[in-house]
């Protein structure tokens, strides 16, 4: 259920109590809301109250969504509180509706359609998923094929939970001349496009929660909300300050609860990538949840990095080369990182080292009594106290 109807839910239930108790059970209304006679009965019925501002003049809203906790943390500063309730209301719409168009798991998305067209005639895309997927080849040709969503024609054989059983060999190799992301056709003139191979398939996983919290901060930003902190499981986009001060943002521990370090940030995205509980065990190993396009096969866990975060100019170029640089692996990765301005990483390896970006490292603030990370003997310290949030505001 989207958003946006769920709200009008809400609104319509508050106008019939608004209307005092009534005699018999009420039938479900089958019209919209103001098109009802109860709803034009009481003119002044309340607006729902606006989210609560905390002491340090932010507001605090989170809902569930892509599969994952979606957090907005907004200044309000001089403006209202209960346009900035809107705000967060269009903004946790616009992820909705972002996830309706993107998910590949959606039976009637617009990329499922897409993928269930492969090999036919190309089609009207809409703007989004064309950007989307536009974007997409532009960071698979960068990483040199590393990030290709186009995995998962391969991908979809894999299921990453315990007890899973692993698809034989014979049927990866099936399937891996399905892996090319060249094979994504778009024209910009037409905005229509196309996957060329029969059979092959898309997944945005690695980039559509990325290209949400980039849609919900515009649309924050739309409503005049220039400050705030958008995060979606650990994808986060910074705009703006906190009061005229650079917000914080912590690098989230892979072991446990906590941060590594912060990294002041203003109009910058942070993701991080890791940290998975969910993986697939095949002959005693462990295979973590992303695909290397060239092999089809998952990532060996025991080679790749625990965690890593990628800095970036927005959420979906960080999201997607945070998945890149996890198929590198800790030391290519992060070369790679370190040559592609305005890109900087944190990777914590399998040993719990912690390797920073050469730029990034000056600007990171390190606690000074941390833990190490997992089994290593590192120097890296221990997470900030966390925020002594106020309740949540919950718009849903
Ligand atoms: P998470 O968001 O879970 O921390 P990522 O952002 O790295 O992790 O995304 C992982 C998801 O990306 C996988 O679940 C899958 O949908 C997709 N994926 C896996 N391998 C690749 C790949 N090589 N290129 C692009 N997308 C991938
Ligand atoms: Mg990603």
């Amino acid at each position: 259920m989207s958003v946006v109807s769920h709200v009008l839910k809400a609104r319509w239930a508050l106008l019939l109590v608004a209307c005092g108790p009534t005699p018999a059970p009420t039938p479900a209304p089958t019209a919209t809301p103001t098109a009802t006679p109860t709803a034009n009965a009481d003119p002044v019925a309340p607006e729902p109250p606006p989210p609560p501002v905390r002491k340090d003049g932010t507001i605090y809203a989170e809902a569930y969504q892509m599969g994952t906790r979606f957090s907005i943390n907004l200044w309000v500063g001089e403006q209202s509180p209960a346009a900035a309730g809107v705000a967060i209301e269009a903004a946790l719409a616009e992820i909705e509706r972002i996830e309706q168009i993107m998910s590949e798991w959606r039976p009637s998305s617009e990329l499922s359609q897409l993928n269930n067209a492969a090999g036919q005639a190309s089609r009207l895309l809409s703007p989004e998923l064309f950007e989307v997927l536009q974007r997409s080849k532009m960071i698979c040709d960068a990483t040199d094929g590393a990030f290709d969503p186009t995995f998962y024609g391969v991908g979809q054989l894999w299921h990453f939970e315990p007890g899973a059983v692993p698809p034989t060999r014979e049927a990866v190799a099936a399937k891996l001349s399905l892996v090319d992301w060249r094979a994504i056709e778009l024209d910009p003139n037409t905005l229509r496009g196309r996957l060329a191979r029969p059979g092959m398939k898309v997944g945005l996983g690695a980039i559509a929660k990325g290209y949400g919290v980039d849609r919900a901060s515009q649309v924050l930003k739309e409503h005049g909300f220039m400050h705030h902190i958008v995060e979606g499981g650990g994808d986060t986009y910074v705009s703006g300050t906190k009061a005229g001060a650079p917000w914080r943002v912590g690098i989230q521990r892979p072991d446990g609860p906590g941060s590594i370090a912060a990294i002041p940030a203003s109009d910058r995205a942070i993701v991080t990538s890791g940290g998975y509980q969910r993986f697939i065990e095949v002959d005693g190993k462990r295979y973590a949840h992303i695909i290397d396009p060239r092999t089809g096969w998952p990532l060996d866990e025991s080679s790749s990095a625990q965690s890593i975060t990628v800095l970036a100019d927005d959420a979906t170029d960080a999201d997607a080369y945070a998945t890149a640089v996890a198929v590198m692996g800790p030391e290519k990765g992060l070369a790679y990182v370190e040559a592609h301005p305005p890109l900087e990483a944190v990777i914590v390896t399998r040993s719990g080292e912690v390797l920073v970006s050469r730029d990034l490292a000056p600007l990171l603030i390190w606690p000074s009594d941390a833990p190490p990370v997992g089994d290593a003997a590192a120097k890296q310290p221990a997470a900030p106290a966390p925020d002594p949030a106020a309740t949540p505001f919950s718009p849903r």
